[in-house]
């Protein structure tokens, strides 16, 4: 899997929106902030493949901690839960395109390309978070040069990431999660995380290690931005607000479960989906 991050067609993003800018947002005086001077080293958390089960407790340790993320979120999940999507964009989190179904993007024409991007971005806007602007994960950051001539065509920009722990597989432990991410810390990092990966059981283990990875990554002056339009780490805010967290209502989809699952099965309500029947 790749863990470099990449960029294409960055000069052919056109922002949707102009809401976001670096230097927009300063840490300064919030309370509870732990670099009242202000912060010079910012990381961006991001988290792929939801909303599952597990995204209510992102949210809350987000808002515990007061730590503005970006999601990647697949529209076939975004479509089952939309209760998510608002309440993310009013907290002041990034709601950004990872395809419909979360296929090999590499496997797909140009037209079925352009259709995943599509109808993402049609079920976030129908859910109250319209893309910004046109940033997208590729799902195992698989692209190839016919990939990357759909994104610009569709005026999309698209970054992968800079560090991962192998949270997809159950076996993998909160501590290794969260030493993976520690010991990759430096400016400008794009972490990446799933609160709940599409095709597997996994997700517990991310949930634990967050508030640590926040906790550690804090201790080393660092502080939590957001990706601007082209992929790039840029300062962000937290803006919290009182409404309750929302909860999984309807079933999360999932792909087939693979053997990263070992056999466990993602929390209730869940339905397996068939990506076949999706198109
Ligand atoms: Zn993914």
């Amino acid at each position: 899997m790749r863990i470099s991050r990449r960029l294409a067609a960055a000069a052919l993003a056109v922002p949707l929106a102009l809401s976001m800018t670096a230097g927009s947002a300063q840490g300064g005086s919030r309370p509870g902030h732990p670099h009242p001077g202000g912060c010079r080293q910012w990381i961006a958390l991001t988290f792929d493949d939801g909303p599952s089960s597990y995204r209510t407790q992102t949210l809350e340790t987000l808002r515990e901690k007061q730590v503005p993320a970006t999601f990647f979120d697949v529209g076939v999940r975004v479509a089952a839960n939309p209760q998510f999507a608002g309440f993310e964009a009013r907290e002041g989190h990034l709601v950004l395109n990872h395809t419909w179904d979360h296929p090999r993007l590499t496997t797909l024409t140009a037209e079925e390309v352009r259709s995943q991007l599509a109808r993402t971005e049609q079920v976030l806007a129908r859910a109250g978070a319209p893309l910004p602007f046109r940033l997208v994960r590729p799902p195992f950051g698989a692209t190839d040069p016919a990939v990357e001539s759909a994104f610009t065509a569709e005026g999309y920009a698209f970054v992968t990431w800079d560090v991962v722990a192998v949270d997809w597989d159950v076996a993998t432990t909160s501590e290794e999660v969260r030493d993976t991410i520690v010991q990759a810390l430096r400016p400008g990092l794009v972490v990446l995380m799933h609160d709940g990966p599409i095709d597997s059981a996994a997700g517990a283990a991310d949930e634990a290690a967050l508030p640590q990875v926040i906790d550690r990554a804090r201790a080393q002056g660092y502080c939590f931005g957001q990706l601007d339009a082209e992929g790039e780490v840029v300062r962000a805010r937290y803006r919290g607000t009182r409404a309750p967290v929302p909860e999984v209502i309807n079933p999360v989809p999932y792909l087939p479960l693979t053997e990263t699952s070992r056999g466990q099965l993602p929390p209730e309500p869940y339905v397996v989906v068939d990506p076949a029947a999706q198109n």
